[in-house]
């Protein structure tokens, strides 16, 4: 197990331009403000958007695309380094209007409006680093 402690820093509200991409939103709030490590979440609503799902056996992602407007009922994420940048790890609970949600790795969202909450934290960088059991790029011990 990784574990880090951090201080908390700065807490960031910020409303996401519409009709621009959610993910590059957030790095794009995370570089300006010189966030390499934080928690975010948002709510809102976007006009069409893409989860993924990882498919633990072949280490692949699979996209669920979802091409019509949706509520962000809930983003969860968090910002860590990835070759010396800021990246953002999000997902999200997606609703349409009868109520039926969609879950998973946030991939991509078209802002119609949303509201970010960012906890900038600081400690020790944590960085991401290639994992060769599950895949992915997970938090290195360096
Ligand atoms: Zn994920």
């Amino acid at each position: 197990m990784l574990i880090r402690n951090f201080i908390q820093g700065r807490i960031i509200f910020a409303r996401l331009d519409h009709g621009e991409d959610i993910i590059s939103q957030f790095t794009i709030l995370a570089e300006d403000n010189e966030i390499e490590i934080g928690a975010l979440s948002a709510i809102g609503a976007l006009s069409r958007a893409g989860l993924a799902y990882y498919d633990q056996k072949s280490h692949e992602y699979g996209e669920i695309a979802l091409e019509e407007p949706v509520e962000l009922a809930s983003c969860f994420g968090n910002i860590s380094l990835k070759d010396g940048r800021p990246f953002v790890h999000a997902h999200a609970v997606l609703s349409d209007r009868t109520g039926r949600t969609w879950g998973g790795h946030l991939v991509r969202g078209t802002v119609f409006a949303a509201e970010l909450y960012l906890q900038e934290l600081s400690g020790l960088p944590l960085k991401r680093v290639p994992d060769s059991i599950t895949g992915l790029n997970l938090w290195g011990k360096e």
